[in-house]
């Protein structure tokens, strides 16, 4: 069955302005959802637009030149942001990730990261703010992140080789800015680095061992290269499982060139599957949100651009914070609104499509839109 195919502009104004509770009470920091999964991370996107047009996320055909991107007076100011955020903390959220679009394309971003890193939990502690970036900028940005309080970083890179790089990214950038900009994201201190490949049966599957070959020598235990499945994320990528390269099948042609050994996961929610060469070279991990879907502990929520709150990666209604915020409501009112849309929440799409893996027939939000 194919996609039920909505114009993006309809999709990105799908939400509904969430419900006050009538005696609303404080958030206890221990706010569960329907399976029991409590609210730990929270993505905000904090821009739609992207100087790449990654042909799994934006593709060119889609988002050319007449593609109209939010206007600014839509867009969350940083202090909506920062507001939004504290209740998220309120209720149980220790992690803050930025992302978008390309999130370094937003002004005076680092503005906005001294402002989170000033938050802190109930109980006085700092939260983990991090921001994935597909580089392009960070060589110019990692000493003003990292002095503004950004704790992490990771890149998003997806070849070594620099025809393949380019041609992923379909804007003709070249891998060598990406990699001085990881170079820059080390020496600032934003150590250990993630680096987040999307491999694309039959496009960039051939760059599985050379660019681990490249972060292990280069880079050691100071970086963690993750190779993503390719996702059904959105309505226009024209996804097709035969382009999906299981995580199973990536790790046995790493495992033909490097000895590995898997490690246990860190904590609850984890979505890369973490394995370590044997003779102490670092880590990789696998994201296989396709073939082993990770629902179950999935502790996420996500703000879009606009100031919606998704509660899935595959969501396809968003919860109008931005209509809260400007419209008067108290910091008490908003998060027993955010408290109650949470403990409604029931999303594990990835386990629903294992079920039926030729696609759901719902339309879903776009990835650079919702933030990955
Ligand atoms: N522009 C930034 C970047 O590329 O890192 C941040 C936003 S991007 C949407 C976040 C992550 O989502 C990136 O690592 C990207 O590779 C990943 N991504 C986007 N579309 C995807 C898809 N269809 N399947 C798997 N991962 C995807
Ligand atoms: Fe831009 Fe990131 Fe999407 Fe690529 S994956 S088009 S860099 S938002
Ligand atoms: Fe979480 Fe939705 Fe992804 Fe499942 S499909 S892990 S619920 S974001």
């Amino acid at each position: 069955m194919g996609e039920t195919v909505i114009p993006l502009a309809d999709l990105r104004h799908a939400a509904a302005v969430p419900r006050i509770p009538e005696h609303p009470e404080p958030p206890t920091g221990l706010v569960a959802d329907r399976l029991g999964r409590p609210l730990r991370d929270l993505r905000i996107s904090v821009t739609d637009r992207c100087n790449f047009r990654c042909t799994y996320c934006m593709p060119k055909e889609v988002f050319d030149r007449d593609h109209r991107f939010l206007p600014h007076a839509s867009l969350l100011s940083f202090e909506e942001i920062t507001r939004t955020a504290r209740l998220f903390v309120a209720h149980g959220v220790r992690k803050l990730r930025l992302t978008g679009g390309e999130p370094l394309l937003r002004k005076d971003i680092e503005s906005l990261v001294a402002q989170l890193a000033a938050l802190r939990t109930a109980e006085g502690a700092a939260l983990d703010i991090t921001l994935t970036t597909n580089g392009s900028l960070l060589e110019r940005k990692a000493g003003a992140l990292r002095a503004a309080g950004l704790g992490r970083v990771t890149v998003s890179i997806d070849a070594l080789d620099d025809t393949i790089f380019r041609r992923m990214n379909d804007v003709d950038f070249p891998v060598a800015e990406v990699l001085r900009g990881v170079d820059a994201a080390l020496a600032a201190g934003l150590a250990p680095l993630k680096l987040n490949m999307v491999v694309k049966r039959g496009t960039n599957d051939g760059q599985i061992v050379p660019l681990a070959r490249h972060v292990r020598e280069r880079y050691g235990t100071r970086a963690v290269l993750r190779f993503i499945e390719y996702m059904d994320v959105g309505t226009s990528n024209g996804w097709r499982m035969d382009e999906v390269l299981p995580s199973d099948e990536v790790r046995a042609r790493l495992a033909a060139a490097f000895a590995l050994e898997p490690l246990a996961p860190t904590s609850a929610g984890e979505t890369a599957e973490r394995w370590r060469y044997a003779d102490g070279g670092g880590e990789v991990g696998f994201i296989s949100s396709v073939t082993k879907a990770f629902c179950r502990d999935c502790n996420r929520a996500r703000l879009s651009t606009e100031g919606k709150l998704f509660l899935c990666l595959f969501g396809t209604q968003g919860h109008d914070l931005r209509a809260l915020l400007r419209g008067g409501a108290s910091d008490l009112q908003i998060a027993a609104a955010i408290g109650l849309v949470w403990s409604e929440r029931t999303d594990r799409y990835s386990e629903l499509r294992g079920a039926a893996p030729t696609g759901g027939s719902s339309p879903k939000v776009e990835m650079h839109y919702i933030g990955g």
